[in-house]
């Protein structure tokens, strides 16, 4: 029958959980408006993200601007090479992503990491043609796009800003500041909920890829030499884990085993990345992910940024193709070490010993003017030449004269003008860039994947029935309220429920339009896992119940109105 997806993105759009944004006005590519059911679920994710990665692991959330100044995006590397590959049909116009064309049609699964010269050969060897008209693209001329959307910050342009296309920026640049408030202690965590941006060539599959979307990222600040994760917690959560080794084979495979196994076995080379694979994949279950659709995949060695030691996606299966849900990186130094070299602050933690040191060091006279024109160049670059050379070659102070290589040119300079000399120093510690470890994850991608998992199709006598089997930890919507008829009497006890729930803190819908079997089937449709009917019993009775329906079994059963409401917080809580 009809893709999944096709049926979600009608249901989404019917029951409001998104649509296309700015639809009277034609509506454009890549932008979606989450309406009321979508807001409130994307929150209810949202909300359980920040209790599992911020709260419970003890990290600090911040929030940042999404516009971000030109140097800052010089230095992280997105302005130089935050590139897709692009190739425009000769025939309709339409621009796509050279290395999906290549992926989608032949055997590449890593086109995103070939030079372009490759991609267009295998364009031109494959005779591969365009997703959207069906002409053809050989010879046609791939060129790097970059994805990130310009800005002028105040007036004229004469200072470029970007929306930012990740959030990670925007801890980084900070943290200066933010070592200060962990108290110059690592390891520690920052994360951040928010929007990026990316000017996507081809937006595709609804909420999936678009160019406006919604990270939420941890950036986990560690010291390489002396921190390790506290892997016990997590050993014993069993994983699907796609390794790249079984990628490259024909009959590869998806190893089932456990975090603490596949470390112990090397099949998940950095602890840390580990440890984020074992919070991570609970969470995802928690929140409505069928495992039986989920794996970890590693990047193949071309996927991966040249400083990551290692990294793994988490994935979903939707309608038989596999998405990328979140990413999971060691980055090394990179970021901070970038940010040092470009804004000239300091990304550096204050690394204390158990006891100070004493330590032999190397000087020179920081006074070389008596040397005299002769010598070329200024005496300030001899003396950071002697400084350098002090540093790492003591032995070169040796003999009567030292050389020094000045503007290409080798010189010598005696050694008793040096003033070289070896002092004792002690000292409490030193200075180390903290190394970077990145659970990156995209909310879109996992509310859309959460519904489609959810959605199900049965008979419910003898009607044809949607619903969405949504973990009440999530659903936008907890209980449904209906007053059977149209009633004074039965309204008057219902909109006294809707508020004792909502007082509850419950997110409830009243509904008395329609008959009961209709109001039922709307809420399967959002799916709300319970629905609550007020009828002629609730009112006569003396002691007070009404008719509860649970969503998948449509099982119902009659509770007091008195404990109404705490059943169904106990229940919302898990
Ligand atoms: P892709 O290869 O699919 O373009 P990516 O590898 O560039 O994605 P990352 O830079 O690792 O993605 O971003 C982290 C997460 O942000 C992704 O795992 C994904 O969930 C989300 N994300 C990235 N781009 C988009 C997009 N255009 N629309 C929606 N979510 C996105």
């Amino acid at each position: 029958g009809e893709p999944t997806s096709e049926k979600l993105v009608e249901l989404a759009k019917r029951r409001g959980y998104f649509f296309q944004s700015s639809g009277s006005y034609g509506g454009v590519g890549g932008f979606y408006t989450f309406g009321p059911q979508g807001a409130a679920l994307k929150g209810n994710v949202e909300d359980a993200w920040r209790d599992r990665f911020a709260v419970a692991e003890g990290n600090m959330e911040i929030d940042a601007p999404t516009i971000m100044p030109e140097p800052v995006f010089e230095a992280s590397g997105h302005l130089e090479g935050f590139d897709d590959m692009l190739v425009e049909c000769p025939d309709c116009g339409e621009s796509h992503r050279a290395d999906h064309v290549v992926e989608d049609d032949t055997e590449y699964e890593d086109a995103e990491s070939l030079p372009i010269p490759e991609v267009e050969e295998v364009i031109a060897e494959y005779e591969l043609v365009c997703p959207s008209c069906g002409a053809g693209l050989a010879g046609q001329a791939v060129e790097a796009f970059n994805l990130m959307f310009a800005t002028n910050i105040g007036p004229g342009d004469s200072q470029p800003g970007y929306l930012r296309p990740e959030t990670a920026q925007g801890i980084f640049v900070e943290f200066p500041r933010l070592k200060e408030y962990a108290r110059n202690q690592l390891p520690f965590g920052v994360t951040q909920i928010g929007r990026a941006y990316r000017n996507e060539i081809s937006p595709r599959r609804s909420i999936i890829r678009t160019r406006e979307f919604t990270q939420a990222e941890l950036e986990y600040f560690v010291d390489p030499e002396t921190d390790e994760p506290d892997l016990e917690r997590v050993e014993n959560v069993e994983v699907a884990l796609y390794p790249a080794s079984e990628q490259q084979t024909d009959d590869g495979e998806v190893i089932e085993t456990t975090v603490g196994a596949a470390v112990e076995e090397g099949v998940i080379g950095d602890p840390w990345v580990a440890y984020f694979l074992g919070v991570a994949k609970p969470w995802y279950e928690s929140v409505g992910v069928d495992m039986d659709r989920f794996r970890f995949r590693q990047h193949l060695s071309g996927e991966r940024a040249h400083y990551a030691a290692d990294c793994w996606d988490a994935e979903s299966e939707i309608d038989g193709n596999w998405i990328e849900l979140a990413g999971f990186a060691y980055r090394s130094d990179y970021d901070l070490s970038k940010h040092a070299e470009h804004s000239g602050d300091r990304f550096t933690v204050f690394r204390q010993y158990d006891e100070p040191k004493t330590v032999e060091r190397a000087t020179v006279d920081p006074d070389m003017s008596y040397l005299g024109p002769e010598f070329g160049g200024d005496a300030q670059t001899v003396v950071s030449e002697l400084e350098a050379l002090a540093g790492r070659d003591r032995a070169a102070f040796e003999g009567d004269a030292v050389e020094i290589d000045l503007e290409g040119e080798t010189r010598e300079i005696p050694v008793e003008k040096t003033g070289f000399a070896v002092e004792e120093e002690t000292i409490a510690g030193e200075h180390v860039t903290p190394h970077v470890v990145e659970p990156s994850f995209g909310v879109d991608r996992l509310v859309y994947t959460v519904l489609h998992h959810a959605y199900r199709e049965d008979e419910v006598d003898g009607e044809e029935r949607t619903y969405l089997e949504l973990p009440p930890e999530v659903a936008p919507t907890f209980v449904g309220v209906f007053p059977l008829q149209n009633d004074a009497d039965l309204e008057a006890q219902a909109d006294e429920i809707v508020d004792d729930l909502r007082e509850a803190g419950l997110s409830v819908s009243y509904d008395d339009s329609g008959n009961i079997g209709r109001r039922y089937r709307r809420q399967d449709e959002v799916g709300t896992p319970f629905c609550v009917t007020v009828d002629y019993e609730t009112i006569e009775e003396d002691q007070t119940t009404v008719t509860v329906r649970e969503r998948d079994t449509t099982a119902q059963k009659r509770l007091s109105v008195d404990e109404l409401a705490e059943t169904l917080t106990a229940i919302r809580e898990g």
